[in-house]
């Protein structure tokens, strides 16, 4: 058993706190905390009435580290659960070297003035943590999160040693707004409207962005536009297993979805800089936008259709080259019955408490600052299909398909 305190009120802390409550087998006490204490209070509320179970409640900046570290202490917390901003991630690693507590995050650290993500400041806080005896879990959403432990699953059961890594994400659900993100906004554009970056022989080759794209059919979702991105799991995945040749990241967009964010960027509206709009007021066009443009906690009861995030792996088993899709598709209506919360949101908040868990029942545990990949994949790989997201396993041809090209 092990108490729970969960950081940030948004859609994937809905699901990720909503899932805790339904292991109160395993997380005794759980405590969310948000700068805006009263998003906490609707979802413990939600949670009250739907599973029967008390969540507490609490304000915080998770900025600042003594507040964090004094938080963590009072409510007697084992494990702190951040799925705030990336921003905040620093400061959380911080606090819990302070209070004495192992971490869980679902995105790797950004500075809010540089649309630049690496693990490099996190990883510098292993020492840190061995030396607390403590453990902290980066990246335990779904992409970084379960795509590093399907990587890892291939790469320790199927697979002699992985050479090509795809990492295949798609969103074919609707909310029938014009243009709206279905995670934080300012997270979710900073990251498409960087350059596009992919690891071959050694080598991080960069493109200028949406610049790449091929159509790969989706099994059970359909056939879909994927553009070459870069995200963040491809940094731990080629350092933690170097006989990658070649790693890419591909994401699905719409048209409508890129003519807006064309139009967006076109005329300013992406920019982080903060401008002047009235007397000594600054604010970026970005953090305007995020303002007026639907909250994604609010898109779960208008989303249908699904997801369908995989990995393609291919390498060789006992001399004889091998492909396979390890995949898992997700409903939007179905997660919106079970959690309120669309399935961007839960792909994200079950490996969230599913990463938790590992931690408290010490299924994985090893002082230090680790990725997903350095632990055995199973354990994983069964909870997901426990807690709400199955897998499928495809062997696929190994030469010919429009991904090799
Ligand atoms: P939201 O923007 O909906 O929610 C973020 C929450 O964090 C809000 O409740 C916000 O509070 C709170 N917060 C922001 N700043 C602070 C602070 N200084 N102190 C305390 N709380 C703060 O984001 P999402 O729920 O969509 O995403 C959460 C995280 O999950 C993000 O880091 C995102 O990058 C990550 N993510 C990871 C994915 C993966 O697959 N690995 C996929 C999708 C998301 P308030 O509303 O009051 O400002």
């Amino acid at each position: 058993m092990a108490n729970l305190l969960i950081i940030g009120a948004g859609g994937v802390g809905r699901v990720a706190t909503f899932k805790a409550a339904m292991n109160e087998h395993i997380f005794e006490n759980i405590v969310l905390a948000s700068k805006t204490k009263s998003k906490c209070d609707l979802i413990a509320k939600d949670i009250k009435d739907r599973l029967g179970i008390e969540v507490k409640t609490a304000e915080i900046d998770a900025m600042d580290v003594d507040a964090t570290a004094k938080l963590i202490k009072e409510t007697n917390s084992d494990i702190v659960l951040n799925v705030a901003l990336p921003y905040q991630d620093l400061a959380i690693m911080d606090a819990c070297l302070k209070a004495g507590a192992h971490y869980v995050d679902t995105a790797n650290y950004e500075h809010p003035d540089e649309a630049k993500f690496e693990y490099k400041l996190q990883w510098a806080k292993d020492e840190e943590f061995k030396k607390a005896n403590l453990m902290a879990l980066l990246g335990s959403g779904f992409d970084p999160g379960v795509t590093n432990v399907f990587t890892a699953y291939a790469a320790q059961e199927l697979l002699d040693e992985i050479e090509y890594l795809d990492i295949l994400d798609c969103n074919a659900g609707d909310h029938g707004y014009p243009f709206a993100t279905n995670f934080n906004p300012e997270i979710n554009i900073r990251e498409i409207t960087q350059k596009g970056k992919f690891y071959e022989n050694g080598e991080w080759k960069e493109i200028e962005p949406m610049s790449v794209k091929f159509e790969w059919e989706y099994p059970g979702v359909g056939k879909y536009p994927s553009y070459l991105l870069y995200h963040e799991e491809l940094e731990s995945l080629t350092k933690n297993f170097p006989s990658i040749k070649r790693a890419r990241f591909f994401m699905t967009f719409s048209d409508k979805y890129l003519w807006h964010l064309r139009a967006l960027q076109n005329v300013g509206m992406t920019s982080i800089e903060p401008i002047e709009i009235c007397d000594g007021c600054k604010i970026s066009p970005m953090e305007f936008l995020k303002k007026v443009l639907p909250d994604p906690a609010s898109l779960g009861p208008r989303t249908k259709g699904q997801t369908h995030i995989g990995v393609v792996v291919t390498g060789y088993k006992d001399g004889t080259k091998k492909r396979y899709y390890i995949y898992n598709i997700c409903d939007h209506q179905c997660a919106f019955r079970e959690v309120g919360a669309q399935c961007v949101s839960y792909t994200t908040g079950v490996p969230a408490m599913i990463g938790a868990k590992m931690i408290a029942t010490k299924t994985w545990f090893n002082p230090g600052v680790k990725n997903m990949e350095e632990f055995p994949a199973k354990p994983f790989m069964y909870a997901l299909n426990k807690h709400g997201l199955p897998w499928f396993i495809k062997e696929l041809p190994t030469e010919g398909l429009k991904i090799d090209k």
